[in-house]
Protein backbone atom coordinates (compact mmCIF):
# COMPACT_ATOMS: atom_id res chain seq x y z
CA UNK A 1 0.00 0.00 0.00
CA UNK A 2 1.27 3.39 -1.02
CA UNK A 3 -0.74 6.52 -0.31
CA UNK A 4 -3.92 4.90 1.55
CA UNK A 5 -5.02 3.01 -1.49
CA UNK A 6 -5.30 -0.77 -1.89
CA UNK A 7 -4.22 -1.67 -5.18
CA UNK A 8 -5.34 -4.85 -7.39
CA UNK A 9 -2.78 -6.65 -6.80
CA UNK A 10 -3.36 -6.44 -3.02
CA UNK A 11 -7.21 -7.25 -3.58
CA UNK A 12 -5.40 -10.53 -5.10
CA UNK A 13 -3.09 -10.84 -2.58
CA UNK A 14 -6.32 -11.15 -0.11
CA UNK A 15 -8.15 -13.98 -2.41
CA UNK A 16 -4.61 -16.05 -2.00
CA UNK A 17 -3.83 -15.52 1.32
CA UNK A 18 -7.77 -16.78 1.87
CA UNK A 19 -6.82 -19.54 -0.68
CA UNK A 20 -4.20 -20.50 1.86
CA UNK A 21 -5.64 -20.24 4.66
CA UNK A 22 -8.71 -22.34 4.10
CA UNK A 23 -6.36 -24.69 2.47
CA UNK A 24 -3.86 -25.18 5.24
CA UNK A 25 -7.35 -25.21 7.49
CA UNK A 26 -9.13 -27.39 5.51
CA UNK A 27 -9.42 -30.73 7.83
CA UNK A 28 -10.44 -27.95 10.91
CA UNK A 29 -13.55 -26.61 9.15
CA UNK A 30 -14.32 -30.02 8.08
CA UNK A 31 -14.03 -31.16 11.76
CA UNK A 32 -16.49 -28.67 12.51
CA UNK A 33 -18.89 -28.60 9.92
CA UNK A 34 -18.65 -32.83 10.67
CA UNK A 35 -19.91 -31.70 14.50
CA UNK A 36 -23.02 -29.72 13.01
CA UNK A 37 -23.55 -30.45 9.21
CA UNK A 38 -22.67 -32.51 6.62
CA UNK A 39 -18.55 -32.35 7.29
CA UNK A 40 -18.01 -30.82 3.80
CA UNK A 41 -16.79 -27.05 5.14
CA UNK A 42 -12.73 -27.45 4.20
CA UNK A 43 -13.39 -28.89 0.97
CA UNK A 44 -15.86 -26.66 -0.31
CA UNK A 45 -13.99 -23.81 0.64
CA UNK A 46 -10.46 -25.43 -0.14
CA UNK A 47 -12.03 -26.62 -3.76
CA UNK A 48 -13.25 -22.66 -4.41
CA UNK A 49 -10.60 -20.84 -2.90
CA UNK A 50 -8.14 -22.89 -5.28
CA UNK A 51 -10.73 -22.47 -8.63
CA UNK A 52 -10.94 -18.81 -8.00
CA UNK A 53 -7.05 -18.54 -7.86
CA UNK A 54 -6.65 -20.45 -10.94
CA UNK A 55 -9.50 -18.83 -13.42
CA UNK A 56 -7.72 -15.19 -11.82
CA UNK A 57 -4.40 -16.48 -12.93
CA UNK A 58 -5.34 -17.12 -16.44
CA UNK A 59 -8.25 -13.92 -16.71
CA UNK A 60 -5.98 -10.90 -16.36
CA UNK A 61 -9.34 -8.60 -15.04
CA UNK A 62 -7.85 -5.10 -15.64
CA UNK A 63 -10.55 -3.62 -12.78
CA UNK A 64 -11.84 -4.18 -9.56
CA UNK A 65 -15.41 -5.42 -10.96
CA UNK A 66 -14.14 -7.84 -13.09
CA UNK A 67 -12.26 -9.41 -10.78
CA UNK A 68 -14.66 -10.20 -8.23
CA UNK A 69 -17.25 -10.84 -10.65
CA UNK A 70 -14.39 -13.49 -12.27
CA UNK A 71 -14.53 -14.51 -8.01
CA UNK A 72 -18.13 -14.60 -7.34
CA UNK A 73 -19.47 -16.36 -10.14
CA UNK A 74 -16.43 -19.00 -9.66
CA UNK A 75 -17.61 -19.73 -6.47
CA UNK A 76 -21.15 -20.51 -7.14
CA UNK A 77 -20.42 -22.47 -10.03
CA UNK A 78 -18.02 -24.75 -7.95
CA UNK A 79 -18.72 -24.69 -4.93
CA UNK A 80 -21.70 -27.48 -4.39
CA UNK A 81 -22.64 -26.18 -0.51
CA UNK A 82 -24.68 -23.38 0.76
CA UNK A 83 -21.38 -21.65 1.48
CA UNK A 84 -20.29 -21.42 -2.02
CA UNK A 85 -23.66 -19.05 -3.31
CA UNK A 86 -23.31 -17.00 -0.33
CA UNK A 87 -19.59 -16.36 -0.37
CA UNK A 88 -20.14 -15.96 -3.95
CA UNK A 89 -22.86 -13.12 -3.67
CA UNK A 90 -20.50 -11.57 -1.35
CA UNK A 91 -17.97 -10.86 -3.92
CA UNK A 92 -20.19 -10.32 -6.37
CA UNK A 93 -21.70 -7.56 -4.42
CA UNK A 94 -18.29 -6.21 -3.30
CA UNK A 95 -17.10 -6.09 -7.42
CA UNK A 96 -19.98 -4.03 -8.61
CA UNK A 97 -19.80 -1.63 -5.42
CA UNK A 98 -16.02 -1.54 -5.98
CA UNK A 99 -16.74 -0.58 -10.04
CA UNK A 100 -14.66 -0.64 -12.87
CA UNK A 101 -11.55 1.20 -11.01
CA UNK A 102 -8.45 -0.40 -10.79
CA UNK A 103 -7.26 0.73 -7.07
CA UNK A 104 -9.94 1.56 -4.33
CA UNK A 105 -9.38 4.41 -1.08
CA UNK A 106 -10.54 3.36 2.32
CA UNK A 107 -14.31 4.90 1.67
CA UNK A 108 -14.38 2.52 -1.07
CA UNK A 109 -13.26 -0.08 0.18
CA UNK A 110 -15.55 -0.02 3.29
CA UNK A 111 -18.31 0.26 1.88
CA UNK A 112 -17.85 -2.79 -1.23
CA UNK A 113 -17.58 -4.90 2.26
CA UNK A 114 -20.92 -3.23 3.48
CA UNK A 115 -22.60 -4.28 -0.01
CA UNK A 116 -21.12 -8.02 0.12
CA UNK A 117 -22.16 -8.18 3.71
CA UNK A 118 -25.77 -7.13 1.99
CA UNK A 119 -25.37 -9.20 -0.48
CA UNK A 120 -25.03 -12.52 2.16
CA UNK A 121 -28.29 -11.17 3.94
CA UNK A 122 -30.40 -10.62 0.88
CA UNK A 123 -29.19 -14.43 -0.01
CA UNK A 124 -29.31 -16.30 3.14
CA UNK A 125 -31.35 -14.07 5.69
CA UNK A 126 -29.38 -14.41 8.95
CA UNK A 127 -29.60 -12.06 11.37
CA UNK A 128 -27.09 -11.50 14.45
CA UNK A 129 -27.10 -15.27 16.86
CA UNK A 130 -28.64 -17.05 14.03
CA UNK A 131 -24.39 -19.13 14.70
CA UNK A 132 -24.27 -18.39 10.96
CA UNK A 133 -20.90 -16.63 9.05
CA UNK A 134 -22.78 -12.99 9.63
CA UNK A 135 -22.09 -13.50 13.30
CA UNK A 136 -17.98 -12.79 12.05
CA UNK A 137 -19.09 -10.79 9.31
CA UNK A 138 -20.76 -8.37 10.43
CA UNK A 139 -19.02 -7.37 13.25
CA UNK A 140 -15.75 -7.38 11.14
CA UNK A 141 -17.04 -4.99 8.70
CA UNK A 142 -18.75 -2.53 11.74
CA UNK A 143 -14.82 -2.75 13.22
CA UNK A 144 -13.31 -1.36 10.34
CA UNK A 145 -15.63 1.35 9.97
CA UNK A 146 -15.20 2.45 13.35
CA UNK A 147 -11.11 2.24 12.69
CA UNK A 148 -11.39 4.16 9.45
CA UNK A 149 -13.72 7.08 11.42
CA UNK A 150 -10.88 6.67 14.10
CA UNK A 151 -8.73 8.00 11.28
CA UNK A 152 -6.66 4.74 10.80
CA UNK A 153 -5.71 3.57 7.68
CA UNK A 154 -6.84 0.54 5.73
CA UNK A 155 -4.48 -1.94 7.05
CA UNK A 156 -5.19 -0.82 10.75
CA UNK A 157 -8.88 -1.00 10.02
CA UNK A 158 -8.36 -4.64 8.69
CA UNK A 159 -6.45 -5.86 11.71
CA UNK A 160 -9.55 -4.29 13.56
CA UNK A 161 -11.77 -6.50 11.43
CA UNK A 162 -9.53 -9.78 11.61
CA UNK A 163 -9.75 -9.23 15.55
CA UNK A 164 -14.06 -8.55 15.16
CA UNK A 165 -14.55 -11.42 13.20
CA UNK A 166 -12.51 -13.55 15.30
CA UNK A 167 -14.87 -12.50 18.85
CA UNK A 168 -17.78 -12.90 16.49
CA UNK A 169 -16.44 -16.79 15.84
CA UNK A 170 -16.08 -17.50 19.40
CA UNK A 171 -19.16 -16.02 20.18
CA UNK A 172 -20.87 -18.55 17.51
CA UNK A 173 -20.03 -21.83 19.82
CA UNK A 174 -22.71 -21.34 22.58
CA UNK A 175 -25.48 -20.65 19.74
CA UNK A 176 -28.32 -22.60 18.63
CA UNK A 177 -28.30 -21.92 14.76
CA UNK A 178 -31.42 -20.87 13.23
CA UNK A 179 -29.96 -21.36 9.74
CA UNK A 180 -28.44 -23.71 7.49
CA UNK A 181 -27.77 -27.12 7.69
CA UNK A 182 -26.74 -26.78 11.86
CA UNK A 183 -30.42 -25.78 12.24
CA UNK A 184 -32.12 -29.10 11.76
CA UNK A 185 -29.86 -30.23 15.01
CA UNK A 186 -31.71 -27.74 17.04
CA UNK A 187 -30.39 -27.28 21.00
CA UNK A 188 -27.51 -29.47 19.90
CA UNK A 189 -26.14 -27.54 17.60
CA UNK A 190 -24.76 -25.44 21.14
CA UNK A 191 -21.56 -26.33 21.99
CA UNK A 192 -19.28 -25.72 18.70
CA UNK A 193 -18.21 -23.38 16.50
CA UNK A 194 -20.17 -22.13 13.45
CA UNK A 195 -17.72 -23.99 10.11
CA UNK A 196 -19.03 -20.82 8.48
CA UNK A 197 -18.03 -17.79 11.07
CA UNK A 198 -14.83 -19.76 11.61
CA UNK A 199 -14.02 -19.23 7.53
CA UNK A 200 -14.92 -15.73 7.86
CA UNK A 201 -12.21 -15.06 10.19
CA UNK A 202 -9.85 -16.54 7.90
CA UNK A 203 -11.33 -14.35 5.24
CA UNK A 204 -10.45 -10.72 7.40
CA UNK A 205 -7.28 -12.74 8.51
CA UNK A 206 -6.25 -12.39 4.81
CA UNK A 207 -7.39 -8.79 4.26
CA UNK A 208 -4.96 -8.03 6.96
CA UNK A 209 -2.24 -10.03 5.50
CA UNK A 210 -2.67 -8.39 2.54
CA UNK A 211 -3.07 -4.75 3.48
CA UNK A 212 0.10 -5.24 6.05
CA UNK A 213 2.12 -5.42 2.84
CA UNK A 214 3.06 -2.39 1.15
P1 LIG B 1 -23.64 -26.74 3.56
O1 LIG B 1 -24.28 -26.26 4.83
O2 LIG B 1 -24.54 -26.66 2.39
O3 LIG B 1 -22.98 -28.07 3.73
P2 LIG B 1 -21.06 -25.47 3.97
O4 LIG B 1 -20.81 -26.58 4.92
O5 LIG B 1 -19.99 -25.22 2.99
O6 LIG B 1 -22.45 -25.68 3.23
O7 LIG B 1 -21.27 -24.11 4.77
C1 LIG B 1 -21.94 -24.08 6.01
C2 LIG B 1 -21.89 -22.67 6.54
O8 LIG B 1 -22.68 -21.82 5.75
C3 LIG B 1 -22.48 -22.55 7.93
O9 LIG B 1 -21.52 -22.86 8.93
C4 LIG B 1 -22.95 -21.11 8.00
O10 LIG B 1 -21.94 -20.24 8.47
C5 LIG B 1 -23.19 -20.77 6.55
N1 LIG B 1 -24.62 -20.64 6.28
C6 LIG B 1 -25.51 -21.62 6.07
N2 LIG B 1 -26.74 -21.10 5.84
C7 LIG B 1 -26.61 -19.75 5.94
C8 LIG B 1 -27.49 -18.63 5.80
N3 LIG B 1 -28.80 -18.82 5.52
N4 LIG B 1 -26.98 -17.38 5.95
C9 LIG B 1 -25.68 -17.19 6.22
N5 LIG B 1 -24.80 -18.20 6.36
C10 LIG B 1 -25.24 -19.45 6.23
MG1 LIG C 1 -21.50 -28.47 5.08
Amino acid sequence: MTDGTVSLAQLVDWLSHFRDLVTENRAYLTELDSAIGDADHGANMARGMVAVTEKIGTAQETTVADLFKTVGMTLVSSVGGASGPLYGTFFLRFGTTAGAVTELDAPTLAASLRAGLGGVVARGKAEAGDKTMFDAMSPAIDAFDAELATGADVSAAATAAFEAAELGRDATGPLVARKGRASYLGDRSAGHLDPGATSTAFLFQALAGALAEA
